[in-house]
């Protein structure tokens, strides 16, 4: 363990961290959606200690304006004491003096956008691509974790909102949701110094490969092994790669070794959802799995037809935590599987019957092959795992397992390891660039 620590850290010394160029044209700026879809409002209310310009109307400080929908794409804004202040089409933007406004008792950096449509208000926080970091590391991380595991984190943030987090919303009007869809995100409320102090010591920093920006995926734990991207989405990233993971300790963090019930209705309903029926669902069968463990393909038996999960699909279908499981039957005991010609069947016990006799077998079959040798057949002739009684998933890890563990980078951390390891580390042949502020 030692050695290879040692060899990593050769590794980075000799790395591709020399050069803090500085692409051009970045735009910095991120949109976050706070309330949007159905979670839109019939209104808004926010105030702040500083006066507010809102569409050009000037709201005094500590006075509490709404912004209103009055139906289609249009808004209404109006004082606490009921003074209509101007209408809008579409968007109207407030932004206080102080640069902090609060939204529905909850403050905010930077600008707020009220966004009118069919009816509803929904409301995005426009601000610095940093002062978005204060409001996502708190929530990300721990602010208790170690300096470089959350300057590790600040550049992995920053490097995700600025590539793949650009316009993922802009059907709703920005850029990034705050929620783990695309990265958590709480406004001021949870700001913590070591956060704000990870973000400031990492200012503008972001990875790039062949000078752009990198899709800086990560998952909370990779259950011990990183996985490539092509085993989840399909598809290859040069710095994707899978790789036993060196330093995240799963069996250690609460809740990465888990287990789970998936119930024959839900899988089926799922399925039902997608389209796909396959009649009541009879069995799960792991086809293929990738290096890591991770199950890449899934067959689902139903008493009519079966369907083929791929890659992070075998993971959705079951609602579960990771693609990184062993599935066993809910049912008591062993089965054998027994294919009809009406189909699959599973029965726990065989007999098997002459003209006057009956001979009760049990759960194994001896059959006797061509050179007269008894070969049995057993439960484990099947790989599929039968139950009408649900399944039992063991697994490990929590999201995809690309790209940096946020775990194992708490665990490089205190191992000694600088934000600059953990990068490379977990996307290898990275660089690191500053972007303009
Ligand atoms: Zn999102």
């Amino acid at each position: 363990m030692k050695k290879r620590i040692l060899a990593l850290a050769a590794v980075c010394l000799l790395g591709s961290f020399s050069a803090f160029a500085a692409p051009t044209g970045v735009d910095t700026t991120v949109k976050v959606g706070l309330y949007y879809g159905s979670g839109a409002l019939d209104q808004a209310a926010f105030s702040a200690v500083a006066p507010i310009n809102a569409g050009g109307a000037v709201i005094p400080a500590w006075t509490f304006a709404y912004a209103k929908s009055t139906g289609g794409d249009g808004g209404v804004l109006v004082t606490g004491d009921g003074t209509q202040l101007l209408t809008w089409q579409g968007g109207m933007v407030a932004h206080a003096d102080n640069n902090i406004i609060t939204v529905n008792e909850k403050e905010y950096r930077g600008s707020i956008i009220f966004l009118a449509s069919e009816g509803k208000i929904t409301v995005i926080n426009q601000l610095s691509v940093d002062g978005y970091l204060y409001g996502v590391l708190p929530s990300e991380t721990y602010p208790s974790w170690p300096a470089e595991a959350l300057k590790a984190q600040a550049v992995v943030s920053r490097s995700y909102v600025l590539s793949s987090g650009r316009g993922r919303h802009s059907a709703q009007g920005f850029d990034v949701c705050n929620t783990t869809h695309c990265q958590v995100y709480s406004g001021n409320a949870k700001e913590a110094a070591s956060t704000n102090a990870a973000v400031d010591a990492t200012i503008g920093q972001v990875c790039t490969h062949n000078g752009a920006i990198v899709n800086t995926v990560f998952s909370a734990s990779n259950g011990g092994y990183i996985e490539d991207s092509v085993n989840v989405w399909g598809g290859s990233t040069p710095y994707f790669v899978s790789k036993k993971d060196d330093f995240e300790k799963t069996d250690e963090i609460k809740g990465m070794v888990w287990d789970a019930t998936v119930t024959n209705d839900t899988i089926q309903s799922k399925l039902s959802a997608s389209g796909v029926n396959i009649g009541a669902v009879k069995g799960l069968e792991i086809l293929e799995k990738a290096a890591s463990g991770r199950v890449t393909k899934l067959r689902i038996i139903g008493d009519n037809g079966e369907y083929i999960a791929e890659r992070e699909r075998c993971r959705t279908l079951l609602g579960l935590k990771s693609q990184l499981y062993t599935i066993e039957s809910a049912g008591s005991g062993s089965q054998i599987s027994a294919i009809s010609a009406g189909g699959n069947s599973t029965v726990a016990d065989f007999f098997v019957r002459s003209a006057d006799t009956t001979a009760h077998l049990g759960n194994s079959i001896w059959t006797v092959d061509g050179s007269g040798n008894k070969v049995q057949l057993s439960a484990n002739a099947s790989q599929a795992v039968w139950s009408d009684n649900g399944f039992v998933i063991h697994g490990r890890g929590n999201g995809h397992g690309i790209g940096m563990s946020q775990w194992g980078s708490e665990y490089m951390a205190e191992a000694g390891h600088s934000y600059l390891e953990i990068l490379q580390y977990y996307y290898p042949g990275i660089s690191i660039e500053t972007v303009n502020q």
